[in-house]
């Protein structure tokens, strides 16, 4: 079973075409069961079906799910009445949501399902990068609920299209599959990278325990804080914006349970946990029986998420105390009943970059910076502008081509 990832967005193309490229088309597949819950006041409550983003297009299924009270549904139907009032300029999407439908909406909703995606918080999350489509709609109509309804005419979701795929052997398959396919190249696994600096044109790499490396050009790909320590002789005003973003850390606890200890068949994809509910888990995936090729009779597989930025509760727990408190968790909403029969705990430190309002012009003010002082150098990944696996995957690729681009004028080194 996965540790980290265990799917990618089907809806962007990125990921599904690298899959296809490197011959794992055949392989993919798609979630068995979609149906999601909310742990909201005591009990878990099926999110509606008609969201857009964590926002909802209707009131009466939003009322019908149980996961707003009254005031908060009455709140959010003013969004139909209340003049425009567009702020201009990238805003948190808590602050765009609560705006419009309230408060409840935003912590109940929008929190725990974008916010979620970061290990962050809706109200320290910029719209433009989290839902650029909910910035657009926001923008053009003055009530969010109609002009996501308006939106959902001219675009209405391919049911026939899978949302999410995977690899059944483990997304893993994918790095290695790459690897095993970049033939003619001296690909070092495992070799740390200790300093890059600039060399005449190009750059120098300074490696632990191998002879240092010439580089024409190179794609820095690794965690923003890595990169920052990377770049501190070479390019330090870029290494400091890089120390700058914000990074949360989670702990994600696979659990292996028997079936007869849960009240019954669990039927959905899993739940969320919205921060106001005290819980130390933040959600929590049915992957047996979300993933077809995980399930097996009498068996039962969840992967349990807990803590996001503001909340290292979990980090600090050690195992035996983390499971504890998980366990009661989980007995609380699931009715869980007994102890597992096999565990597994991955610690995530620093693992989600945060994109506050006003990420991307800071991502390109560190970009300049790079190029300034150490031209030679691309930056790649989840800091910078996507944090899922196929928008990693479309910035690397953007990185390659613009080394590409460079390069190719000149002969090689
Ligand atoms: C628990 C978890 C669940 C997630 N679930 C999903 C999901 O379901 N779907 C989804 O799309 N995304 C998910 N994400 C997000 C996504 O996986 C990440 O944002 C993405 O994989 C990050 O890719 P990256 O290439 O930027 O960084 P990484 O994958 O972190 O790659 C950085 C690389 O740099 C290497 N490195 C570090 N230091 C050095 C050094 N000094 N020298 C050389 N190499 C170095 C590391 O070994 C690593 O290989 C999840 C993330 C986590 C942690």
């Amino acid at each position: 079973m996965d540790a980290g990832p265990d799917a990618f967005l089907a809806r962007v193309p990125w990921a599904t075409d690298l899959c296809r490229r490197l011959g794992l088309g055949d392989e993919l597949v798609s979630p068995a069961r979609g149906r999601a819950f909310v742990w909201s006041r005591g009990r878990l409550r099926p999110l509606p079906e008609d969201l857009v983003l964590g926002v909802p297009t209707a009131l009466w299924p939003l009322a019908r799910s149980g996961i707003v009270p009254i005031p908060g549904l009455v709140r959010a139907g003013l969004d139909l009445v209340l003049p425009a009032d567009a702020p201009g300029g990238d805003e948190a999407i808590g602050s765009l949501v609560t705006r419009r439908l309230g408060r409840t909406v935003s912590e109940r909703l929008v929190d725990p399902l974008l916010g979620g995606i970061y290990a962050g918080d809706a109200d320290r999350l910029s719209a433009s990068m989290a839902a650029p489509q909910l910035v657009a709609v926001a923008r053009r109509h003055r009530s969010l609920i109609l002009g996501l309804r308006a939106h959902r005419r001219e675009h209405p979701p391919d049911p026939t299209q899978p949302v999410f795929h995977t690899l059944p052997a483990g997304l893993g398959r994918l790095v290695d599959r790459l690897a095993a396919a970049v033939e003619g190249v001296d690909l070092r696994l495992g070799t740390r990278v200790e300093a890059v600096a600039s060399d005449g044109p190009g750059c120098r790499l300074t490696l632990d325990g191998q002879a240092p490396l010439g580089a024409d050009a190179v794609v820095l790909a690794t965690p923003a804080h890595v990169s920052s320590r990377l770049l501190a002789g070479a390019a330090p005003a870029a290494a400091g914006g890089l120390a700058g973003i914000e990074h949360a850390s989670v702990v994600l606890v696979t659990l292996a349970i028997d079936a007869g200890a849960l009240p019954g068949p669990l039927d959905g994809s899993g739940y969320l946990v919205p921060r106001g509910e005290g819980l130390l888990h933040t959600a929590c995936s049915w992957a047996s029986s979300k993933w077809a090729h995980l399930a097996e009779p009498g068996r039962v597989l969840l992967r349990v998420s807990a803590g996001r930025l503001g909340d290292d509760r979990p980090l600090r727990l050690d195992e035996d105390e983390l499971l504890d408190r998980l366990l009661g968790e989980l007995r609380l909403v699931m009715g869980l009943s007994g102890e597992p029969s096999a565990v597994r705990v991955n610690r995530w430190v620093d693992a989600f970059p945060q994109y506050p309002p006003g990420h991307l012009d800071r991502v390109a003010g560190i970009e300049a910076r790079v190029r300034e002082a150490i031209p030679g150098v691309e930056l790649a990944g989840a800091a910078y502008r996507g944090i899922g696996v196929p928008a990693c995957i479309r910035q690397g690729e953007e990185a390659a081509a613009r080394v590409l681009a460079r390069l190719e004028p000149a002969p090689a080194r």
